[in-house]
This record gives structure tokens, sequence and C-alpha cells, in this order.
């Protein structure tokens, strides 16, 4: 094929993944607009659509939208079917497997769960994925999904799709799930550790929308970050970047951590070393007594140090990945809720630069099924980014 050809195959394609991110990341949108927010010709926008309409990628809806959302002469909105596109999420997290299904616009239309049983090894836990993924594939056909995605906790090899040992993951180590994956199935699989595939999450369906640099911070069972810039997953030299859990707000007087060092992140603003040095059972119960102003001395000390720790790690974040975004999410998040906009305004203060950049901080869209939405996510921004077609291979499209 001539290389000129080659070249214009390549850029419809990519224009056509640039029309189908808009729609699904952005709702219904008519030619003009499109044209307008991807900086293309009313011309070009109409013939990629036309094809597009021909594959079923893309309808005319019923409705008319203003240009620009301004009154005047109104324009047919284009959008997706709904699950059209869809891909399988898998997220592994220390206790349970969850499996969902979502098509290309964020819509979830499958869920399913199973714990991780103590004890478990690699053979178990690859029990569990299959039996998701057998439970998964009798309802819906496998060619009904673009891939898999899977959101895990860390460390994992994002190359080879294996999660490597994760601390206190009872005898699961060096587990290659992608190997064992592709033994079962013919579709695509493609991983990141849960923070990033969090990030992922808010970036396209979340309140990070349209930001091109977003740091998620993730203030669960353990503390983590994942990263978008310049529009990209940051996953560092090895995939192991953004574990800011370990960076130490205190290296003399902190708390000890099990990494080595003392004053990590994770040992002030995790929900696990809050809820141990509580001796409170579970958030719900926590969240319920500040809720009711019930809670002793030591818990009022345990929140403002947590407080001042999250402070810490937000101003790092800013001055580290200037960043247009900062989301906070899981179960931690929720004891900051309160607390938000006094933060907001501390950033603003303290952030080195704060005098020439303003920086959203947020919670998350999702609360703490972030990393859950994150791993379908996945493998639609390799949609959007063209590593992947809108379908797979086995699919007749
Ligand atoms: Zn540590």
């Amino acid at each position: 094929m001539p290389t000129s050809v080659k070249n214009l195959q390549y850029l419809k394609a990519t224009n056509q993944a640039s029309i189908l991110r808009h729609l699904a990341t952005m709702g219904p949108t008519s030619r003009v607009e499109l044209a307008h927010k991807l900086g293309l010709s009313k011309m070009a926008i109409t013939n990629l659509v036309a094809d597009m309409i021909q594959d079923d990628l893309v309808f005319e809806t019923d409705q008319k939208i203003s240009h620009n959302g301004m009154t005047g002469r109104k324009s047919i909105a284009l959008d997706i079917p709904d699950c059209r596109i869809n891909a399988v999420g898998l997220f592994i997290e220390r206790f349970a497997i969850h499996c969902n299904a979502m098509d290309i616009k964020g819509r979830q239309f499958y869920y399913d769960k199973l714990p991780i049983p103590p004890e478990s090894d690699n053979a178990a836990a690859m029990e569990i994925i299959f039996r998701l993924l057998d439970r998964l594939f009798q309802k819906y056909s496998e060619d009904t999904f673009s891939g898999i995605g899977i959101s895990s906790i860390g460390p994992v090899d994002l190359n080879s799709v294996t999660i490597l040992h994760p601390t206190n993951f009872y005898h699961i180590s060096n587990l290659p799930v992608g190997k064992f994956l592709r033994e079962k199935t013919r579709l695509p699989i493609f991983m990141l550790n849960c923070m990033s595939a969090a990030a992922l999450a808010e970036r396209l369906y979340g309140n990070a929308k349209n930001c091109n640099h977003v740091v998620y911070l993730g203030l669960g069972s353990g503390v983590g970050a994942g990263a978008v810039i310049n529009g990209n997953i940051f996953t560092g030299s090895k995939g192991f970047a953004s574990e800011l859990g370990h960076m130490s707000i205190d290296p003399i007087r902190g708390r000890k951590c099990f990494c080595g060092q003392r004053g990590c992140l994770e040992t002030y603003t995790s929900t696990y070393s809050i809820l141990k040095r509580l001796r409170y059972p579970s958030m719900e119960q926590l969240l319920k007594d500040i809720e009711a102003n019930c809670f002793t001395d030591k818990a009022r000390e345990e929140l403002s140090t947590f407080y001042q720790a999250v402070r810490s790690a937000i101003i790092a974040i800013a001055n580290i990945y200037d960043p247009e975004m900062i989301v906070v999410g899981d179960q931690g998040s929720q004891l900051l809720e309160p607390y938000l906009p006094k933060l907001q305004k501390e950033l603003h203060i303290l952030m080195i630069q704060h005098d020439l950049h303003d920086i959203t901080l947020t919670t998350s869209a999702f609360q703490n099924q972030t990393s859950l939405i994150g791993a379908p996510s996945i493998i639609f921004d390799r949609i959007f980014s063209k590593v992947l077609p809108p379908f797979n291979g086995i699919k007749a499209s």
C-alpha cells in the first residue's frame, strides 16, 4: 500500500478515535461543536461521522442542541449507541476480586464479586478469576467485549501482566494473570495498578474530565497515587511510579513503617492505620460517630494528624506534578469531605507557585469504586489512543 494512503488511513483512524472519545466522555455533541472542539473542519467531521454512522459506531439522536451553548440555530446531536463498545473490568483488591462490564460511555451493566479466602495461593486466585469470567460470559458472549482491563493492587509488572508481591496478600505472589487468561480468552488484556486505573477513571468519566494533568490520591487500607501527565498515565520506567504512601513526612520521629522508613504518609492516612489506632471496627462506625460529634480526644487528635498529613501530601503533589486537578478518593476521603474548602485554601497559600497557578482539589466522583471503574477504563483509554480498535478481532463489526 502506498505510504500516502497509509498516512491517510492513520489520520482517519486517529480523528475517529478523537470523535469517539469526545462523544463517550462528554455526551451527545453536534457536528459543529465536534469541529470546534477537535480543531477539524466541518467538512472533515461530516465525512468522518458519515463513515462512523455506517459502521453503527455513532447515530443521530432526536435531540437538537445549540452551538457552543449559545441560542440560535440548533444542530442534531450525535451519540454512541448504548452498549455498542464494551469492556470487561477485573479489580483485584486485598480481600476480593470484582468483575464489572461497562460500555464506552461509562455505563456499568454488569457487576459480580467473589471474596479471596485467607491462605489463598496463585491457583486459588486464578480459579476465582476464571469463575467470575465464566459467570460473565454465560450472560454476555465474549465477543460483546473489546478487551479485559485489570486494575490490581501493586506492585504489578505491566508488560507481562503479572501481580508481583503485594504485602499481606496471603500466598499470592508473582502471579502471571495475563499468561493464564490468554489460555482462556482471545480478548486483548491490559493491566494497571489500581491507583493508576483510578486516575484514568477520573480523567475519562469522573471529576477530571478533559484534564490533561491530574493526580489521584487514594486513601484506602493502603495509600498510593496515580498520575495522568500530558493525557497519558505516568507509570515510571518499570510501572512503579507515584508510590506516595511511602513518602516520609517525618523521617526522625515519625511512626515506623513496614517498608523500613519512619513517618511514611500511609502510617498516618490509611484507613487501616486509623482504625487500628482508634480500635474502631469499621470506617462506617467512625464516620457515624464523627457525624454525631461523639468521639474521644484521642480520635480528635488522630483525625487532626490525618488532616495535617494529607495536607503535606497534597502540597507535595502540587509541587512535584503541577497538575490541573488533584482528586482524593477511597474510603479515607470521606473523613476529608468537611475540610475540603479549608484544605483548598491552604493549598493555594502553601504550594510554592501559588501566585502563578490554581489547582482544583476535589474528592472522587466514584467514592470507593474508583479503581473498579478504572478497570474497564484501561481498555477504553487504549481505544481512544488507537492502541486498540473499537472492536476486538473476534467480533464481526
Ligand atoms: Zn513506608
